[in-house]
């Protein structure tokens, strides 16, 4: 059964005065994405190079700092935590993490705790994550053909994925699936994982493919534009425009036939800079104000540099002094190299 969008509509995170982070446009700093490892147990080839190489286990916050870093964000006023990776749920000792974490639910300084996760550890982790407050969560899931599945992430197992987004779904967990849109891939599928996922009470967000980080392939040739997806999509279904909002860059359709949300991301035919309220930490301690710049400050420093808070909170303010107005990513037969070195992983999606 689809939830109602009366009852899970989320009011936008406002910082709080006095503590809040607001970037030179006036845009209130709210959400925080933390990248806790650059590791992953997939290589979806629009995400990673099959020979990726991965950062020394050293250069990596710990646990503690990064539950440090966490909590001088939300006492500046950040609502919304997200763990991403690289794949968060294979971090070594991750639910330490999501324990502490969960403090500041309970404390009432943190609206929302979630994770995006490709659902390889969900069978493991599901009920627990629950019991930590976590209420929803991402699962990357871009194909239900277990061949396309394999092709797609390399390494991945559907069976798998999908034992674990039941037993998210068992243990209480609302799941929002997350779809790379992948021209001649899974562009004749998504009408399907419309009605699967809708059909299970989970809401669908389809994504377009971002140029980022050398694949080891042109992007053009994975690229389908989302006007094209929605087109499409509403030759089979009504789509009904809604004011549904997570926090995140989705903009939502209600969908009539299935009364499931159906969510876009579409960075490149339309971007939604003007209300960004992200910032997204990498899990060696790097702030990126931008998802699609490279300008970015270095917070492992001041984070260890002493135990006084101070000095990463100077370096916080600082680097929300900077954030760009928004990215301008480009994907045409000119622009085939990735627009940032760096890969989805690094910056966490
Ligand atoms: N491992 C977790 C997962 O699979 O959800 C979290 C990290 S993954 C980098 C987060 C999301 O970024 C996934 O939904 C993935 O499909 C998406 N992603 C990765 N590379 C991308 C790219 N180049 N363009 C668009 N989305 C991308």
């Amino acid at each position: 059964m689809t939830q109602g969008v009366a009852a899970l509509d989320i009011e936008r995170p406002r910082p709080r005065p006095g503590d809040a982070l607001v970037d030179p446009f006036g845009r209130g700093i709210t959400y925080l994405r933390v990248s806790v490892t650059d590791r992953c147990d997939f290589r979806c080839v629009y995400c990673m190079a099959e020979d990726m190489a991965f950062l020394p286990k050293a250069d990596l916050l710990s646990l503690e700092e990064l539950d440090r870093l966490c909590s001088v964000f939300i006492d500046k006023g950040v609502r919304k935590l997200r763990l991403t990776g690289g794949e968060p749920l294979v971090r070594r000792g991750i639910m330490t993490l999501v324990t502490s974490l969960s403090r500041h639910l309970a404390a009432g300084a943190l609206d929302e705790l979630t994770v995006t996760t490709n659902g390889s550890q969900l069978t493991k982790y599901a009920a627990e994550l629950a019991g930590h407050g976590v209420q929803r969560i991402n699962v990357s899931l871009d194909t239900l053909d277990a061949d396309k599945f394999r092709t797609i992430t390399r390494w991945g197992e559907l069976d798998k994925v999908l034992a674990g987004i039941k037993a998210a779904l068992a243990a209480g967990l609302r799941v929002k699936i997350n779809a790379v849109a992948l021209k001649g891939v899974n562009e004749d599928e998504l009408g399907d994982l419309v009605a699967w996922a809708h059909g299970r009470g989970m809401d669908l967000t389809i994504i377009e493919v971002m140029p980022l980080g050398d694949i080891g392939a042109g992007r053009l040739e994975q690229y389908l534009p989302l006007s094209l997806v929605r087109a499409r999509l509403s030759e089979r279904y009504t789509l009904d425009e809604i004011d549904y909002r997570t926090g995140g860059p989705a903009r939502y359709v209600k969908v009539k036939e299935t009364g499931g949300r159906l969510g876009f991301i579409t960075p490149l035919t339309h971007n939604f800079c003007e209300s960004c309220n992200r910032v997204r930490v990498t899990c060696t301690g790097t702030l990126y104000m931008c998802l699609g710049q490279e300008d970015a400050a270095d917070l492992r420093g001041p984070l260890r540099l002493s135990p006084d808070n101070a000095p990463l909170e100077a370096a916080i303010e600082e680097a929300i002094s900077r954030k760009p107005k928004g990215h301008d990513f480009i994907i045409d037969r000119r622009h085939q190299r990735p627009a940032l070195a760096r890969h989805m992983n690094v910056t966490g999606g």
